[in-house]
């Protein structure tokens, strides 16, 4: 049945006739087949949006970069509200460091904004990740033992609520609401802005290292011990390559220090905690460089994957050995190894909506088609055992457990209470989101 689009919606609306359509149905894993493609400018207008959404009773999707892995910013038949066109960032005071960006926004334009300033925002790995999937979970990229999550960060945030009210909350004003957005905000409504604290930022060290490793586990111990007690300028992030003639871990190592010795004496020991090591390359660099506008994209469906993710606290033997057996299946199984740690655990777990404060590792793993959901559960279950949390924004297929595992015990129920609150009729959580 055709949507009947309200007269102040009509000039945003894309609809499958529309040249813009092709380039706005999907996402970076979904090739997907919305009934309409709202694309608001304003406040008011996404509330407009929502309030259609809320009456016409078809599926909602929210998104903002369109990069999340389950496909959930897109729907077949429904809406989609699609915040592309809200995109500012805009340094409301360099002395106080406090940064406006808007949802749409993706972070390599935030990253190539604050540069010239001497600013920086820790967010994700990629540039055209948007800023209002990363910002509303969690955030962990090549400055997380620095600077922490994304949401460590948020000020402030505007939400459009499920009854079209639009409310601006911070640490004095619907703390509660805050308090969400920071790792459960897709739950309580459609974040449209945040104000965020940069950090000081200006010459760091970047550096591609690749050691071998062994399959019983024994150097991705000594990595995450190594990392476990590293100055936290260090942050490594690594996939695990495992089909060629040796088992390689192929990590960037990102410095947060604009002095080369330091740089250098952070760098090298990573060498050494392998089998061997088989290349390293360091270079100083800027973070916009890590998040290049060179990432930048339409989403149109081009990476079908499926992807689950477990947290750990320092590897022990069993974990690594366990984490080691997943990365040599047959499967055509991606393994990604993170480093989570220092910054992120200054924060007590009940502080926001993501409660992983304890945690030193997070691996991510991916299968491609043709293999799916079935091989990937197979692959990774020696990880449960040992995995204690989950990131929700590494996961592809939401189900009660993934969401318990990454909203668990109190921060979990406050979730709930907080969602209940605010979007009694559940119109943000009709559909699993990632
Ligand atoms: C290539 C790639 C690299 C990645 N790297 C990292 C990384 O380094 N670190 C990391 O932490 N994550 C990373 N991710 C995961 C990323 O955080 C999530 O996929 C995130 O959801 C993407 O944000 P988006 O705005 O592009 O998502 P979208 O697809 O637009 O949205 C995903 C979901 O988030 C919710 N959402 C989006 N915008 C809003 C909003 N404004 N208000 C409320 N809810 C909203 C909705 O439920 C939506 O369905 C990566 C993903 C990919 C594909």
């Amino acid at each position: 049945m055709p949507l009947d689009l309200p007269r102040e919606l009509r000039d945003r609306a894309v609809l499958p006739t529309d040249p813009l359509y092709p380039t706005l149905r999907s996402t970076y894993t979904t090739f997907s087949s919305p009934a309409v493609v709202l694309l608001p400018r304003t406040d008011v207008e996404t509330a407009r949006s929502v309030m259609f959404a809320r009456d016409a009773r078809v599926p909602l999707s929210i998104r903002s970069g369109g990069h999340g892995l389950s496909g959930s910013s897109s729907n077949d038949g429904g809406i989609v509200i699609d915040l592309s066109a809200m995109n500012a960032v805009e340094v409301l005071d360099r002395e106080s460091r406090l940064v406006r960006v808007q949802a749409g926004a993706r972070w390599a334009e935030v990253a190539e904004t604050l540069g010239p300033y001497g600013l920086a925002i820790s967010s994700g790995d990629h540039g055209n990740v948007g800023v209002g999937g990363l910002a509303t979970a969690g955030g962990a990229g090549w400055l997380a033992r620095s600077y922490g999550l994304t949401i460590d960060r948020i000020r402030a945030a505007t939400v459009v609520l499920a009854d079209g009210r639009i409310v601006r909350t911070d640490a004095d004003h619907e703390p509660d609401l805050l308090w969400a957005v920071r790792g459960a905000g897709d739950r309580v409504g459609v974040v449209t802005e945040f104000e965020i604290e940069a950090v000081e930022l200006d010459v760091i060290g970047i550096a591609q290292i690749a050691i071998e490793v062994d399959r019983q586990g024994e150097t991705l111990r000594r990595w995450s011990e190594h990392l476990a007690t590293a100055p936290r300028e260090l942050t490594t992030n690594g996939v695990l390559l495992t089909r060629g003639t040796d088992d390689v871990l192929q990590l960037t190592a990102v410095v947060a220090h604009p002095d080369p010795d330091r740089i250098r004496g952070l760098i090298e020991p990573i060498a050494g905690l392998g089998v061997r090591a088989l290349a390293m390359h360091a270079q100083l660099g800027h973070y916009p460089a890590l998040v290049s506008r060179n990432h930048l994209h339409p989403n149109v469906g081009q990476q079908p994957s499926t992807t689950t993710n477990a947290l750990f606290p320092t590897l022990t033997a069993e974990s690594a050995r366990a984490i080691m057996r997943v990365a040599v299946q047959p499967a055509s199984i991606l393994v990604q190894l993170r480093s989570l740690g220092g910054a992120v655990n200054d924060l007590p777990a009940s502080a926001t909506a993501f409660a992983h404060r304890s945690h030193e590792v997070l691996a991510v793993a991916s299968v491609f088609p043709p293999e799916g959901i079935r091989d990937l559960d197979a692959a990774v279950r020696p990880l449960w055992p040992h995995a204690t949390g989950a990131y929700r924004n590494f996961e592809s297929h939401p189900t009660t457990a993934t969401v318990e595992r990454a909203f668990p015990g109190a921060v979990g129920d406050r979730v709930a209470s907080i969602a209940r609150t605010y979007d009694p009729d559940g119109v943000f959580t009709s559909t699993d989101r990632s």
